[in-house]
């Protein structure tokens, strides 16, 4: 079946009219970020702040719409707006109301959800991420990945995952899955290269709506790539996510600049736990002689995590097999299972699980771990 085309997906909205304004919404200028990937579409709809609980039907009537069109298999509408988001302590609903309403997104059969952040790009966050989930699937536990990235979604190449999600009922998708771990990230849904300007608003409402459209059935845990830095977007994703905690990944050199205390002051900020700190690329070690070259410094995470009263997870050193393996599809954890590297993940594993299970009320509930 020939695909449907963005001109289509424009077309079918020119039928969707804006009731206060008695015009279309497409003639208003309200519909941007049209996407259309072999059968899925995602769009925009612009609307005021403080209209977006009103307007939720006509989102939904846009969806029903384009939903009809020969060749669609899914459709993601989200309502954006396009003030900033300026959260604080218990600081009122964001602005940018995703889906018109800024409820807690609900997840019931997801029983934890712990937040992977870095205070900026490039200190190893997806591949920490990516070697956290194994590790948890390996301690036999359920496990979910949810690629927020949204910006350089990294999954599908470092879970080894090509395709698309299939949607059997058209409403929802079915997670991929590699390794034992659930995956879900908007780069099965776009190509790698579309050049997709996300603004911040949009990309929350985008975001917010693949995690809630997708089946991901009975989950112990569910592990989010966050977006990089600390900005709105993530700001409100802590907010309308329900994180059990959050976890930060940061370089030696991004302690010393302070980004990782960024990234811990927001979630504080919004009353989201900080189950601790990791530090990757922390030391190098010579393949060939075994030396640790210790370059940006090292310990700087674990005597920052104190003066934070946050605590130390763990380190990660800098190693060309951690770099290799998660660009080629088989992150450490899975490929290299007795390695020291995957032994250190292993062990951050367990304590986030701990951590999660003290949060949840004592740990009586999820399945109990052993360790060799
Ligand atoms: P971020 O998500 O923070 O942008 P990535 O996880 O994408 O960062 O990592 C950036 C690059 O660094 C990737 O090529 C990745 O393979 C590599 N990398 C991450 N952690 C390590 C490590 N501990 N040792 C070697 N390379 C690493």
């Amino acid at each position: 079946m020939a695909d449907v085309t963005e001109a289509q997906v424009v077309d079918a909205l020119k039928r969707i009219v804006d009731p206060d304004k008695n015009a279309d919404i497409v003639s208003l200028g309200m519909v941007s970020g049209v996407v259309v990937k072999n059968g899925h579409v995602a769009f925009a709809i612009e609307v005021e702040p403080e209209r977006g609980q009103a307007l939720e039907p006509l989102r939904k009537a846009a969806e029903e719409v384009v939903h009809k069109l020969p060749g669609v298999l899914t459709v993601t509408a989200a309502l954006t707006a396009e003030r900033n988001v300026h959260g604080g302590p218990k600081g009122g609903a964001p602005q940018s109301a995703p889906q018109g309403h800024s409820d807690m997104l609900s997840m019931p059969g997801v029983k934890s959800i712990v937040a992977v952040a870095s205070g900026k790009g490039g200190v190893g966050k997806s591949t920490t991420a990516t070697n956290l989930a194994m590790a948890l699937a390996q301690l036999g536990l359920k496990v979910g990945l949810f690629d927020a990235d949204i910006y350089g979604p990294s999954m599908p190449r470092m879970l080894g995952i090509s395709g698309e999600p299939v949607s059997p009922d058209g409403q929802s998708l079915l997670p991929m899955e590699n390794y034992g771990v659930k995956c879900m990230s908007i780069g099965f849904l776009v190509p790698e290269d579309s050049p997709i300007i996300w603004r911040g608003p949009m990309v929350m409402g985008a975001l917010q709506q693949l995690l809630r459209d997708v089946r991901w059935g009975e989950l112990d845990i569910m592990i989010i790539d966050m977006p990089p830095g600390t900005g709105d977007t993530q700001l409100t994703m802590s907010q309308n996510v329900p994180l059990t905690g959050a976890v930060i990944v940061s370089t030696p050199q991004d302690i010393a600049l302070l980004d990782a205390r960024k990234g811990l002051n927001m979630f504080r900020k919004v009353d989201v736990p900080v189950l601790g700190l990791i530090e990757n690329m922390s030391y190098y070690v010579c393949p060939k002689c075994g030396d640790e070259a210790h370059i940006f410094g090292h310990g700087g995470a674990k005597e920052e995590a104190a003066r934070l009263s946050a605590e130390f997870l763990g380190e990660v050193p800098l190693d060309i097999e951690i770099r290799k393996t998660s660009d080629s599809g088989e992150p450490i954890v899975v490929s290299k299972p007795s390695s020291p590297h995957a032994k250190a993940y292993r062990d951050i594993a367990k304590k986030v699980w701990d951590k999660v299970q003290t949060i949840q009320g004592g740990g009586k509930k999820g399945p109990k771990i052993t360790f060799e």
